[in-house]
């Protein structure tokens, strides 16, 4: 990608202008926070307030629901391929407008805008087109139990479903859930997260002319003041929720009140193991390996399937650094509307403490902390990548750290490998790195993870099934099925004999 700097909001050329005041979007018309307050949002890019959202409450999820619920009167009663249509018209203005929703993003966020424009937009996008074709082809089912009774399979949305996100990939997270809920014939609620409240409003504003009124809504504020009572609302029927294990802990005990259905995206802290043989040629693939470890600076390490866990094969590991070393020395650390940089802005200051903290907490612990020299950090919001050599009982090893931080320990064969591997309370994701395929797989099988990428990380096509084991939840996003998460199954049974049972 050839190097540019765009424009930041209020200079000239700037792609995007942000209102100085949200409110919440809701029957597509800009509904004002019934309390009438709102909350300060800070770009992490120069640190200033760049507009003022919506601090909804309990009140707002209200008049969320009355427009979500009337419009649901409508949008349940679209064809699948009427559905389809709005969904292939999302995607395509958000490719029509994918650079001024990119530097929304990271205006937003703080991300770099190559990964924007190259990933997060794109991949947004796809997934609209992914579940409309999803959608359009997805077919009922007969069973023909005798001559004359036949059960027939219907699928039925849920209704009004609750979309909790948070502040990672604004967009694409936005877009992994309400692609297959709408897509499903169900009207949406999103909260998106109040460190990053803006870029989906400004994706909002651009498809008034697209959706139905009702059928997506966005409410702005803090997660117990409004996430809560959205998850909490007698008339919502799922939610579906990514963020902290503990937050998703609470979640399930709000709908339980309602008995309703929840998928849990939550924590990781994946392992990628690589194994010695990829130093066997200097070729394409040790090139791929070692920048599948450079994979824990992605989106700043605020990614939830970081591979911050490297597990290398003790008989490498000198040859290993000093790969890595290599690639470290060329990472462009600065401004997140050039082009060229690698590593952007963390997402708050809040953010940047956390990470210092396990930094410090590491060091206390006793890892070796390996010294990464070309660095340049001029602002609170940046933070130096860490790559510390360790123990897999380590704390840093062992929780989830959301930042450019890498804990390296070795292992001797690969029964050792994967038992570290799975010596976690997570289960998000996992890397494999190696020459012998058969191997890759098996490894694969026995890894606790509910996404394994062999010989390649952080892909997360439309079509492929994402989603946690154990402490990383539970559900499936992208990939067809997830269609199901949002979908209940209406049996008709006739009966089309014209005579009775005779059991009475
Ligand atoms: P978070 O749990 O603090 O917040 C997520 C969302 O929940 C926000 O919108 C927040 O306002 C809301 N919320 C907070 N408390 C709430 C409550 N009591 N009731 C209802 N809603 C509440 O998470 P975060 O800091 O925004 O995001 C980082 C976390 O998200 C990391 O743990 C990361 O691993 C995880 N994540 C997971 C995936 C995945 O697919 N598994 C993807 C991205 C991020």
């Amino acid at each position: 990608m050839s190097e540019k700097v765009y424009s930041r909001p209020g200079e000239a050329g700037c792609l995007v202008s942000f209102r100085p005041k949200y409110d919440n979007f809701i029957g597509n018309q800009w509904i004002a926070p019934v309390r009438g307050n709102y909350f300060d949002n800070v770009s992490p890019v120069d640190g200033k307030v760049f507009c003022q959202c919506a601090r909804s409450t309990a009140e707002d999820v209200e008049v969320a629901m009355e427009h979500a619920y009337k419009g649901w009167q409508s949008w349940k009663k679209t064809s699948a391929q009427d559905r389809a249509k709005v969904l292939y018209q999302i995607a395509q203005v958000m490719d029509e407008n994918r650079e001024k929703l990119a530097v929304a993003e990271v205006w937003d966020n703080g991300k770099p805008i190559r990964e924007a424009l190259l990933e997060d937009i794109p991949d947004a996008a796809t997934h609209f087109r992914y579940f409309a074709g999803a959608i359009a082809t997805q077919e009922g089912f007969l069973s023909e139990i005798n001559e004359t009774l036949v059960a027939y399979h219907f699928h039925e949305p849920l209704g009004v479903v609750g979309l909790i996100i948070p502040w990672n990939y604004p967009i694409l997270m936005a877009s992994w859930k309400l692609a297959p809920a709408i897509a499903a014939g169900n009207c949406a609620i999103l909260k998106p997260a109040e460190q990053t409240p803006a870029s989906i409003l400004v994706l909002m504003e651009l498809l008034m002319e697209v959706i139905p009124p009702g059928v997506i809504n966005v409410i702005n504020g803090y997660g117990p003041e409004v996430g809560k009572p959205l998850a909490l609302h007698p008339k919502v029927k799922k939610i579906a929720f990514t963020g902290e294990t503990a937050t998703g802990q609470e979640i399930m005990k709000y709908v339980a009140d309602n008995i309703i259905p929840v998928t849990l995206e939550l924590g990781g802290k994946s392992p990628n193991i690589f194994f010695e043989d990829i130093m066997d040629k200097d070729d394409g693939l040790l090139e791929k390996a070692i920048e599948g470890a450079m994979m824990f600076l992605l989106n700043q390490g605020e990614v939830c399937t970081c591979p911050s866990r490297a597990l290398v094969q003790e008989s490498i590991l000198e040859r290993f650094l000093e790969r890595m070393q290599r690639v470290l020395n060329k990472i462009r650390h600065g401004d997140p509307l050039n082009t060229s940089t690698i590593i952007g802005a963390q997402v708050s200051l809040e953010q940047v403490q956390r990470i210092k903290k396990y930094i410090k907490i590491g060091k206390a612990e006793g890892a070796k902390c390996i010294t990464i020299s070309n660095c340049k950090n001029d602002s609170p919001y940046q933070q130096d990548p860490c790559i510390f050599l360790g123990n897999n009982h380590m704390r840093v090893f062992q929780e989830e750290i959301f930042g450019p931080v890498l804990c390296i320990c070795t292992f001797q064969d690969e029964d050792d490998a994967i038992q570290m591997a799975n010596d976690s309370s997570y289960g998000l994701a996992a890397g494999v790195w190696t020459r012998d395929n058969i191997r890759g797989y098996r490894v694969s099988r026995q890894l606790e993870a509910g996404r394994v990428w062999l010989n390649c990380y952080n892909e997360f096509p439309a079509h492929s099934a994402f989603g946690g084991y154990k402490k990383s939840g539970f559900g499936r996003e992208c990939h067809k099925i997830a269609l199901e998460h949002y979908q209940q199954i209406k049996n008709v049974i006739v009966n089309y004999k014209d005579q009775p049972l005779e059991l009475f």
